[in-house]
């Protein structure tokens, strides 16, 4: 592993202010140093290390480093035998395969947006001369200074496995995410039953965590971990999702489980999850990782998401859709096969209203409309305003005008008995335009038209007055 201590500012030696600096920076590098042995015990366990190659922006390679266990793999014992330099490798890959090996590798390297992902497969000859296949894949990390960019790869004998890892690189990737991000991570061995622990940074379960003590009972530990950290609530579900059965039975048919949960923390609920992850080791054997995660901030971006969602198709005032998604969903149930009744109303001399009681008994009156239009026509109807004080209302499967008059009726009764104290007992009407859709009516912007026009009819007479379309 690469060794960091060098890159550790020396505290004793550095001002008084910069000390929380340095503080920060040493706090990183342990963070580090902990997500790269727990990177490397991962590894361990499916059998393949990473190895490292810097180079300079001219895709010079200054420093190579291949990992112990790729040099067993190939059989031979340490760096006198296999030196730490790119030829070392290049001897060993066959003939037939090296040219296109080293265009794939170079093209990694010098595509200077790092994005390149390295994944061949290739034949590789042991130090004993037999041929084995081999899997190698990387990636290209790009530093800022373009002095030190760096090749991070691992090297697979895909030999027993000969139908072929296809999804060494993605499993990589899983892995150095697995290391980076989850706080927790063990080695769960099914029919052992035992939980291994590779990366211990977050909440550490009563009992479970001695130093010198890395394997630990399955059971007994989830059924703590549990009791002490779980919400109330989710327990239940968490302890039948974590059993070793239920692991072993989503893992039969996927690579992997996750699910999330809540745990509580000096009495506030937090998000987590968990991923169980089958890997796939070269002697042909599979291996379980579990990793833990607090996910409060992706729980948190997809509350916003809700919440720009809400704001995006609600109408502030009102609660009720606004103009944009009400026509969107009327135009959706328009294009389907859909009959119903479709309306448009608009309140009469509202801005007596408003200039009469004022502009916040303006707003109650707009309330109390959209409120009512909801009891009215049911959850199953779409309401929406408009704009100013006018609304409209699509509600599928109403075949005549007999029954949509009982809808418009049952309106015009509530906003009849409206309990507005600021109105000093006067009443407020509505001018209201139907229509009757079919599943023949496809063009929402036609049937809108009609409707409208049929406000204008109702206008002219006084009071609560609905007209229909032909
Ligand atoms: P008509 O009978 O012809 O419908 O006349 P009206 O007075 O209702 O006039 P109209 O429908 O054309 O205008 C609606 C008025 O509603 C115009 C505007 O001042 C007022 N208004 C629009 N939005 C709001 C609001 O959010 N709150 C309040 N209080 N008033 C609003
Ligand atoms: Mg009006």
């Amino acid at each position: 592993m690469r060794d960091i201590s060098s890159l550790r500012p020396d505290i004793e030696k550095c001002s008084e202010g910069h000390k929380s600096l340095v503080l920060e920076i040493n706090r990183l590098l342990d963070l580090y140093q902990r997500e790269m042995e727990a990177l490397e015990a991962v590894y361990d366990v499916m059998g393949a290390k990473p190895w490292y190659i810097d180079f300079d922006d001219y895709g010079n390679i200054t420093r190579c480093e291949w990992s112990d266990n790729y040099r067993k793999k190939l059989g031979f014992t340490d760096e006198n035998d296999f030196p730490n330099s790119i030829e070392s490798w290049i001897g060993i890959i066959v003939d037939d395969d090296r040219e296109m090996v080293l265009e794939k590798f170079w093209a990694a390297i010098k595509d200077p947006t790092g994005k390149t992902h390295f994944d061949v497969k290739y034949r590789g000859r042991k130090k004993d001369g037999t041929i084995r296949f081999f899997r190698t894949a990387g990636v290209v990390r790009l530093h800022d200074d373009k002095s030190s960019n760096s090749f991070i790869g691992i090297s697979y004998d895909d030999t027993l496995n000969h139908k072929s890892l296809s999804g060494l690189k993605e499993q990589y990737e899983i892995v150095e995410a697995l290391s980076r991000d989850y706080l927790n991570v063990f080695m769960v061995d099914i029919p052992g039953k035992t939980a291994t622990i590779l990366k211990l940074d977050g909440y550490v379960t009563e009992g479970f965590g001695d130093k010198e003590k890395k394997s630990y009972p399955y059971e007994p530990f989830a059924a703590q971990y549990i009791k002490d950290r779980v919400y109330e609530e989710d327990r239940g579900a968490l302890t039948k999702a974590m059993s070793l059965e239920k692991v072993k039975e989503m893992l039969a048919e996927n690579d992997e489980y996750v699910m999330g949960y809540r745990a509580v923390d000096k009495g506030e609920i937090h998000y987590y999850q968990f991923t169980y992850l089958k890997l796939q080791t070269d002697e042909g054997d599979e291996k379980v990782i579990a990793g833990f995660k607090n996910i409060d901030g992706i729980v948190e971006s997809a509350k916003e998401r809700a919440l720009l969602k809400e704001l995006s198709e609600r109408d502030s005032m009102t609660g009720i859709l606004n103009r944009g998604f009400g026509e969107k969903t009327a135009t959706q149930i328009l294009g389907g096969d859909n009959k119903g009744m479709f309306c448009i109303l608009d309140i009469d001399d509202f801005k007596h209203v408003n200039d009469t009681y004022g502009h916040n008994t303006g707003d109650k009156v707009i309330k109390k409309v959209a409120t009512s239009l909801e009891e009215a026509f049911g959850e199953e109807s779409v309401v929406f305003r408009l704009g100013g004080d006018e609304f409209a209302v699509l509600k599928k499967d109403v075949a005549s005008k007999e029954e949509a008059k009982t809808y418009i009726d049952k309106f015009f009764d509530i906003i009849d008995h409206h309990s507005i104290d600021e109105l000093k007992g006067s009443k407020f009407f509505a001018s209201v335009g139907v229509g009757l859709f079919s599943e023949a009516d496809k063009d929402f912007e036609e049937l809108y038209k009609k409707v409208d026009s049929c406000v204008y009819v109702s206008k002219k007479t006084k009071g609560n007055i609905l007209t229909f379309s032909e």
